[in-house]
């Protein structure tokens, strides 16, 4: 088959991969109709780190993509919740589905669990064709669903939804949203459904703080005056809760200086591995600070009802569509953050 293939930083290449085959009678094979390239793929794209994984260029090639969905095309014997001919969406990461962790429902906290495509160990679903293992657990219908809102709740919609609440939003409290990729721009959306009076919304680019000022958040761009102007705008308290949604270390800098006495902090942006935080300013503020992984699949019950319903819209995230043979281009444009530039789909056929 084709797909889009890890060959070192800023090398990403449409190319063959072998077929994959179910790898476990807990698996479904998909065939991929759309996927997408989310922030955390630069990591790879810059040979930076993911975790303690170092994305150079002597890294081992594999297949990305955790951001895909698809048509059900096969299923092994223990996949009882989907059968062939089921359009569905995946959660970007999956765990073994048979441990005792998994069996109760808990995959993250597998010992096994990985994202789809940020390694050899689990092929991405930029791709033809993608194995899901612990398909009941890791799949869902996207009835109801318009393509691009199913490809926000393999993640991007999903990590919004719990890296804000971590930051716990409060009806009537202030909530402000560090970097306005599609993750903080969902996170905007969410913060005023979840009764948010105030938002703040800070992002170096125009056409993404634009997207904000339209959804109701007051912006700002990174300045020397940034934080005096955040200031005043909140009667000199700072917000109660700030959402880190970048993962740069300007932005993961900035965050605790505008948290409130008493606030929270949550963090979702993936760090490089010597990114620190102040003690002093937490100590002394008395801030929550968090920071994880998204359980996408615990976030479903929460979050596909809303978009069902018409509550959360999440409109005007893609601005670019390409085919998988354009990935390469996709991927150059994405890592661009070019105005305008937000959320790509890539279709498959
Ligand atoms: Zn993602
Ligand atoms: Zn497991």
């Amino acid at each position: 088959m084709k797909a889009l293939v890890f060959n070192g930083p800023r090398d990403i290449r449409y190319e063959s991969y072998d077929d994959p085959e179910l790898r476990s009678a807990n698996s479904a094979m998909l065939k991929v109709e759309s996927c997408s390239i989310c922030g955390s793929d630069l990591h790879m794209y810059h040979g930076a780190h993911i975790g303690n994984t170092e994305y150079s260029a002597d890294a081992p090639k594999f297949c990305c993509g955790h951001e895909f969905i698809g048509e059900v095309v096969e299923t092994g014997s223990d996949v009882h919740g989907f059968k062939v001919g089921d359009k569905v969406l995946a959660a970007g990461g999956t765990g073994c589905g048979t441990c005792p962790v998994c069996l109760t429902g808990n995959q993250k906290q597998c010992r096994a669990a990985t994202a789809f495509g940020i390694g050899p160990s689990l092929q991405g679903g930029q791709a033809e064709y993608v194995n899901v293992p612990n398909a009941d657990a890791t799949l869902h219908s996207t009835e109801g669903l318009t393509a691009e809102q199913a490809l926000l709740l393999t993640d991007g919609m999903a990590t919004a939804y719990f890296g804000l609440t971590r930051a716990e939003p409060k009806p009537g409290g202030s909530v402000a949203v560090v970097g306005l990729g599609p993750i903080g721009i969902i996170a905007v959306e969410l913060a005023f459904i979840l009764g948010a009076a105030q938002v703040i919304a800070i992002d170096p680019v125009a056409s993404r703080r634009d997207m904000a000022a339209r959804l109701g958040a007051q912006t700002f761009a990174p300045s020397p005056t940034m934080h005096a102007e955040i200031m005043e705008a909140t009667g000199g308290a700072g917000a109660a809760s700030v959402f880190e949604a970048s993962g740069a270390k300007g932005a993961i800098n900035s965050v605790l200086p505008l948290v409130a006495h008493g606030g929270n902090a949550s963090f979702i942006g993936i760090p490089e591995p010597d990114d620190a935080l102040p003690l002093p300013l937490i100590m002394f503020k008395n801030v929550t600070v968090r920071g994880g992984i998204c359980d996408v699949t615990g976030m479903w019950p929460h979050l596909i009802p809303l978009v069902r319903s018409g509550r959360i819209k999440a409109e005007g995230l893609f601005s670019h569509k390409f085919d998988l043979s354009q990935g390469s281009e996709a991927y150059r444009l994405f890592d661009s953050r070019d105005e305008g530039v937000i959320k790509l789909r890539i279709d498959v056929d």
